[in-house]
């Protein structure tokens, strides 16, 4: 047998057993799973970008969906609505993004590739998953975890984005791709974890090439973290709380506290929060007035477009646990 042929059977193989193993292993419960709402498929790439799967699973897809079950009812939305909707996910960009692109598409997201990379917030990774997860079209996916298993199973160090996308090409399965794909990326979750992974019960384990040193594979840059500080004011008249519009492409579009200088007999406490490449160091004043204040309050704070920071400095000020 060729060289060539060997290699191409050697891929077969580990399709086959990708998808063995993904029919009795897979998370198949996942909602977004067991739709073919494109939308639906669609918000769950979104807010999983960043955010776990089981906060995504349990709270924020559902919650959301109930404010917003169409893609033309979130186009039909307003901006705040769905940045209220979106608080406590963080990067608020992708809500933005989110309701960008329903607002553009409109009825539908469509179906070609390059069409879906032209709109807001869609990258080479989400198109390809909507491709692939919710048109079946036979299209290579790459997230963080199938990155690993394939610069594992590969032996692939120190290589750029673009040949790891080329390398999930070569083992695409074109009969089945998103079982393909959705096979990867649980394996990636479940088994080819970044330290100790369960190499003994992984399918791929015979022709796996980067097993023994796993771990090289998975070796990143250490973040670099900025700090910062920050004094924000608490004024409360009638329960109502002064906010004002956020400043900056950080919160766009939301509700924060008003900044203030800080002066130390109206201290009412500090608290630490991280946001992004930010560690923030959060200190509140008493405020006894404040003009051009947006009073909202306390009881609509939950449907107010306000960060979690915001949240938590309302809730060190109000010496709440939770609001
Ligand atoms: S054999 Fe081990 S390192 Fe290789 S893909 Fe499977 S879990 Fe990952």
């Amino acid at each position: 047998m060729s060289q060539g042929a060997v290699v191409i059977k050697k891929i077969k193989q580990a399709q086959k057993e990708l998808l063995a193993w993904y029919e009795k292993a897979g998370r198949h419960e996942l909602p977004w799973r067991n739709t073919q709402d494109i939308y639906r498929i669609y918000l769950s790439e979104i807010m999983l970008q960043q955010t776990q799967v089981s906060r995504v699973r349990d709270e924020y897809y559902p919650r959301f969906l109930e404010k917003f079950p169409t893609l033309q009812s979130l186009a039909n939305a307003s901006l705040d609505d769905v940045l209220a909707a979106w608080s406590g996910l963080g990067y608020y960009s992708r809500a933005r993004n989110l309701h960008k692109t329903a607002y553009l598409a409109q009825k539908s997201l469509p179906t070609d590739y390059k069409e879906l990379l032209s709109l807001p917030g869609i990258g080479q990774y989400t198109a390809s998953a909507v491709c692939s997860f919710g048109y079946n079209q036979s299209i290579p996916v790459v997230d963080t975890n199938i990155a690993r298993v394939l610069k594992r199973y590969f032996a692939l160090l120190h290589v750029k984005d673009k040949t790891v996308w080329e390398y999930a090409q070569k083992l695409l399965n074109h009969k089945d791709p998103k079982n393909h794909n959705l096979a990867l990326m649980d394996l990636g979750s479940l088994i080819c974890l970044p330290k100790n992974p369960k190499c003994e019960e992984c399918p791929l384990q015979q022709e796996c090439q980067g097993k023994t040193e796993a771990e090289l594979y998975t070796q990143t840059k250490k973040k670099e973290y900025e700090s910062l500080e920050l004094f924000y004011g608490i004024c409360i008249q009638n329960e109502k709380i002064a906010l004002t519009p956020a400043t900056g492409n950080m919160y766009k579009g939301m509700l924060e506290l008003p900044a203030v200088d800080p002066i130390e007999e109206d201290f009412l406490g500090s608290f630490k929060h991280s946001y992004t490449k930010y560690r923030l160091h959060v200190k509140l004043y008493h405020l006894d007035s404040f003009e051009k204040a947006i009073w909202v309050s306390t009881d609509a704070l939950h449907v107010t477009p306000i960060s979690s920071l915001t949240k938590k400095a309302l809730s060190t000020a109000l010496n709440k646990k939770t609001m």
